[in-house]
């Protein structure tokens, strides 16, 4: 029986003391001789060994790419608790490299003299059971309640975590009857050497894994089969014992670099021709995902057509990847299936797939913090660009640079900074280049620079048809209209390139004063802001001060100045905001005020309600509705940016983002009777809103996103680029009443 597990080879490595180094040596040696995995005995009681879990973690440190594992660790010596937080801790460290081997036990007198509690086998078996489930429980941070032990261990309530980086297979070494069974109910591998098989056992312990299997409702291909052989082993007999017995691991027992050697160079390519070209005759198939996993798909969704070239890229409700790519910044989600593109072709492929499913939702995720856009959904396709991240100087004489979408604008700021260059980004380092530099880009730069679409100059679009367009002034220039400002309807940009600015050091400003003349400090922040040099940019936010405390405002943003006297001349007249509670002004590179966003996978909840407007000025009446707004409380958010300046240089008609004539955008977050009220106040004196900060999306919001010209050039491109409106998740541009018809 052949189960089709891609051929793996390992070491079996003397974790002996008696030369301290030496193991180690011989785990670098098994890496650069191209071992799959590395493995050490684990008996805590051997005073001549070395403790497993210290040099597995020393040899995680030496080595860079080989897998780890004991084979197999003692766990009666060690609480199981602890075990999974040190496995997850040593995955984490060694970026995703480690394996759990466990056993039940044995050399029960050894282990007494160490403290520990003598089982009897049927016990140590069932105390291997629980143990089992507790690991992969705290490893398990999805579910939130406390962790319960049993009767091995007790453990009442502890905390979860960490998630290890990767799903850490968990392997048994087992060879009786009740560690079979349990083998084949829960454990990703049967770990059993051959030195310790009699005629017919290797038959028999596959049948009670395989009936065990598929009585916990599992298939028997999801128990890998691993094997500790001796080094003298020819590769035909490693060939029959992988094609008849389905054994897909080998872990060849040797501390002789000599023998290491020569198995790896005649042995090792030798048995993977043979098992190759007998799997290709016979046709074997590789089922990678478990019955529990194939359980968790939605409906609607032809996983099982996934073309070859996705299957790599492709992340299952099952997987164990899952949780770190179904939601986003924002939003919560449950998506039916991520693919994630390494590159063009790959997305060009994720996007024909994801076609043959037009009734399902579609996401285009670039750095996953849409506010308008559905990067995330529910049961439908998600196309994440994430990995589609490079960075590169074009042309150092133009600062020309060109960007994946996945890039994050606090990676794009670090790479250029050691050029003193910058690109016109928004405020925050985690945002993706994909959804903003398709939207506009209002951040720190843009009364100086203008939006991020003012500094693109090409983009490389994947069509709904599949073909990739360089859009350009010269090459399809209604395209290049489109995307700077409603790129999400036309495409996926799968290449950006950007025309970058000197930029230096600056002065990084955080201001806060006190807001109680809430109205009057909105207006002489307007007026200040737009008398202005361009080299200041400033945001506000505002809120009613908790717990008696007047309402504050916080000013921040930065002054392109590298010159203190210039910074501090810049920022006196806003002083007459109001009084002055808290100041901070560093001299910092755009790259440092930009590198604000954590790592890690996003983990949003719930659906975001976002309201946006522009404002051309802050005057009177816009003030005192505003201020009636934050004084209200109902809103937990309540922003102004600058914009204008060198935005508002570029003609309204130039880009699909036409809202050129605004000093200001204002945001709100808010959802109540009362905030709905007074927004509405607010909203009757706006001019236009953009679209990135609107998550209503009616026909109102449409039309005040794009004015009439805009969005009817943008519905005549939309039918030509995207006639089957496939791209439709993010501020679609499209008559519904003409649609309904
Ligand atoms: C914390 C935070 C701070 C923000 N700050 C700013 C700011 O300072 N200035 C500002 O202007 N905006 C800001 N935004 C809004 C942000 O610019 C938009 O939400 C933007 O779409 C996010 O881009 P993304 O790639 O991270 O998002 P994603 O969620 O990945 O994408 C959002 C949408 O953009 C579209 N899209 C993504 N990638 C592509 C692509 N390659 N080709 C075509 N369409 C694509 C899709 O329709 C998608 O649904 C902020 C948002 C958050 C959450």
């Amino acid at each position: 029986m052949d189960y089709g597990h891609p051929l793996q080879f390992g070491t079996f490595i003397t974790p002996s003391n008696a030369q301290p180094q030496a193991p180690v040596a011989l785990a670098r040696l098994s890496e650069e001789l191209g071992y799959d995995l590395v493995t050490f005995q684990d008996h805590p009681y051997q005073a001549a060994f070395h403790d497993t879990w210290t040099l597995l973690s020393y040899v995680a440190a030496a080595t860079t790419s080989i897998q780890l594992s004991p084979n197999v660790l003692n766990l009666p010596l060690r609480p199981a608790p602890v075990v999974a937080r040190a496995a997850a801790s040593l995955d984490l460290l060694s970026g995703g490299r480690f394996n759990l081997g466990l056993g039940a036990g044995g050399f029960w007198d050894a282990i007494e003299a160490m403290g520990g509690r003598r089982l009897t086998p049927g016990q140590a078996v069932d105390a291997l059971s629980e143990a089992i489930d507790l690991i992969r429980a705290t490893w398990n941070t999805d579910d939130r309640a406390p962790l319960r032990g049993g009767e091995y261990y007790p453990v009442r309530g502890a905390k979860r975590g960490p998630v290890p980086a990767h799903d850490i297979p968990i392997w048994l070494g087992a060879y009786k009857p009740r560690m079979l069974r349990l083998t084949g109910a829960k454990a990703d591998g049967w770990l059993p050497s051959l030195a310790y098989m009699k005629p017919g056992d290797i038959e028999d312990g596959n049948a009670r894994i395989d009936a065990a299997a598929t009585d916990s409702g599992r298939s028997p291909a999801e128990v890998r089969r691993l094997l500790n052989i001796s080094g003298h082993e020819d590769p035909e007999r490693i060939a029959e014992l992988a094609l008849e017995h389905g054994f897909g691991t080998f872990i060849v027992a040797a501390d002789d670099p000599t023998l290491l050697q020569r198995f790896a160079a005649e042995v090792l390519p030798r048995t993977r021709e043979i098992v190759a070209a007998e799997r290709a005759a016979a046709g074997v198939v590789t089922q990678t995902r478990s019955a529990r996993a194939r359980a968790l798909r939605r409906d609607g969704i032809a996983y099982d057509e996934l073309p070859a070239s996705l299957r790599e890229i492709a992340i299952e409700p099952g997987d164990f990847a899952y949780r770190t790519v179904r939601s986003t910044y924002m939003r919560g989600g449950r998506p039916g299936l991520v693919l994630q593109p390494r590159d063009v072709a790959e997305a060009r492929e994720a996007l024909a797939f994801a076609r043959r499913h037009p009734n399902l939702p579609l996401g285009i995720r670039s750095g996953g913090h849409g506010i308008s856009g559905r990067s995330t959904n529910d049961g439908g396709i998600v196309i994440d660009l994430k990995a589609m991240n490079d960075i590169d100087i074009v042309d150092a004489d133009t600062r020309r640079v060109r960007v994946g979408p996945g890039a994050r604008w606090q990676d794009v700021a670090a790479a250029l900074a050691p050029h003193g260059w910058a690109i016109s980004s928004g405020d925050y380092g985690g945002v993706g280049v994909g959804g903003l530099a398709t939207a506009g880009g209002i951040g720190f730069l843009g009364r100086e620079h203008g939006l991020t679409i003012d500094s693109l100059v090409a983009a490389d679009v994947l069509l709904a048809d599949g073909r990739v367009v360089r859009a350009s002034a010269d090459e399809n220039p209604d395209l290049f209209w489109a995307i700077r400002g409603a790129g999400a309807n036309m495409g996926v940009v799968v290449s950006f390139e950007f025309d970058a600015h000197p930029v230096g050091d600056l002065g990084w400003v955080q201001l806060t004063f006190d807001a109680t003349d809430t109205a009057g400090l909105l207006e002489r922040f307007g007026t200040l802001m737009e008398a202005a040099p361009r080299d200041v940019t400033m945001f506000l936010i505002l809120g009613p001060g908790s717990a008696g405390a007047p309402p504050v405002a916080r000013m921040y943003g930065v002054v392109d100045a590298a010159d203190p006297d210039t910074i501090i001349s810049r920022l006196t007249p806003f002083l007459a905001l109001g009084p002055l509670l808290e100041q901070s002004v560093q001299l910092a590179s755009y790259a440092a005020v930009m590198a604000n966003a954590p790592d890690g996978p996003h983990d949003g909840r719930g659906e975001p309600r976002f309201r946006s407007g522009f404002l051309t000025h802050i005057d009177a009446t816009a003030a005192t509705a505003a201020a009636h707004l934050v004084t209200s409380g109902s809103a937990p958010w309540f922003q102004v940016r600058a914009v204008g300046g060198a935005i508002s240089d570029v003609a309204p008609d130039a880009t699909a983002y036409a809202h050129r004539g605004a000093n200001f955008s204002v945001t709100a977050i808010g959802a109540s009777a009362t905030f709905e009220m007074l927004w509405n106040e607010l909203e009757s004196q706006f001019e236009g809103l953009y679209l990135s900060f609107e998550t209503r999306r009616g026909d109102r919001q449409l039309a005040n996103a794009f004015p009439p010209a805009t969005l009817e050039r943008l519905r005549t491109l939309k039918a030509r680029y995207d006639p089957d409106l496939v791209f439709r998740d993010n501020f679609p541009v499209i008559d519904r009443a003409e649609s309904a018809a």
